[in-house]
């Protein structure tokens, strides 16, 4: 059980004004379109002590994934203020928390064609505390590659997270803690982490393209890498030369930045965290908290 009173927001057909509400009180119908077709899109977002860490370019990205799944969310604009009253009714502003923020094109009959207008799209948002994943940030995590199954729009943040699963799962079972996907021999990402590489002092990381999701920590990694003056290349790494690199890293959200160790149980350079990740995890924080909204 939570100790927190997970208070969430749901506005839906059935909910058309808007509800904040304890998550075991909120009821979706199995008319949704998410749960059909995963017909929707979502948006990850943490707050540092209570502040909500690049919510603009969270809403932006979210919104591109609105726009070119073609749903049309009324309350796009008020979702910073939902966030905010959310924080507040869990008590979580003081805390480091997670906000998971899904919308769908709503309840309908099922029917692949679109719901006829005026029917509403489904908002859902929740909040959870987190803690920061120390073991995996300290020791580094070892990966897996799997063949990238996805679909050719990986842009777009869809929660249809079915080759995700499976491939996350795969890494599990195979004792790794993330699955690296690989299309037309290059490695695109993690199931939840943009992936960067480190050869002769260059950092490596896959170019923005409809093969990765573009990371909200990639951006403030590479802004990182910019005031340090590192060098940075936006090549993709291929699975043949991956074992080749000095250092390897993934970013995410949630995990910030978190060195690979292994990949296919073979060592990244000297199968400990390289040094310029080293670096990149220290003043990666240290960024973040500087560049904060307020
Ligand atoms: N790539 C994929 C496929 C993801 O699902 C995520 C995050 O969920 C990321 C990359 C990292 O994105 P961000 O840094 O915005 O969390």
């Amino acid at each position: 059980m939570n100790n927190y009173p997970d208070f969430c927001y749901i506005r839906s057909s059935d909910y058309p004004a808007g509800a904040i509400l304890p998550r075991t009180q909120v009821r979706i119908s199995p008319d949704d379109r998410g749960f059909y077709f995963a017909d929707g899109v979502y948006e990850a977002v943490r707050t540092y002590a209570g502040k909500l860490f690049r919510m603009t370019e969270h809403l932006q990205r979210f919104q591109r994934s609105l726009q070119a799944v073609r749903i049309n969310l009324p309350d796009r604009h008020n979702l910073k203020q939902i966030c905010t009253e959310l924080l507040q009714r869990n008590d979580l502003k003081e805390n480091d928390a997670f906000f998971y923020i899904q919308a769908t094109r709503g309840t309908a009959p099922r029917n692949l064609l679109f719901p006829a207008p005026p029917t509403l799209p489904t908002l859902y948002v929740s909040v959870t505390p987190i803690t920061p994943p120390v073991r995996e940030q300290s020791t580094g995590i070892r990966v897996i590659t799997v063949p990238d199954i996805r679909w050719q729009r990986c842009d777009i943040k869809s929660i249809g997270l079915l080759a995700s699963v499976l491939a996350r799962q795969s890494a599990a079972d195979a004792g790794a803690e993330e699955a690296l996907f690989v299309r037309n021999g290059l490695i695109t990402e993690g199931t939840h982490t943009n992936l960067f590489g480190v050869k002769d002092g260059i950092i490596l990381t896959h170019p923005l393209n409809n093969h990765i999701l573009p990371g909200v920590t990639r951006i403030v990694l590479l802004e990182l890498c910019q005031r340090l003056k590192l060098p940075v290349q936006e090549t993709a790494i291929s699975a043949d030369s991956v074992y080749e690199l000095d250092e390897l890293f993934v970013t995410s959200t949630t995990w910030e930045v978190v060195p690979v160790i292994a990949v296919n149980n073979r060592p990244i350079g000297n199968g400990q965290p390289g040094p310029l990740t080293r670096h990149l995890q220290a003043k990666f924080r240290e960024h973040c908290l500087a560049t904060i909204e307020h």
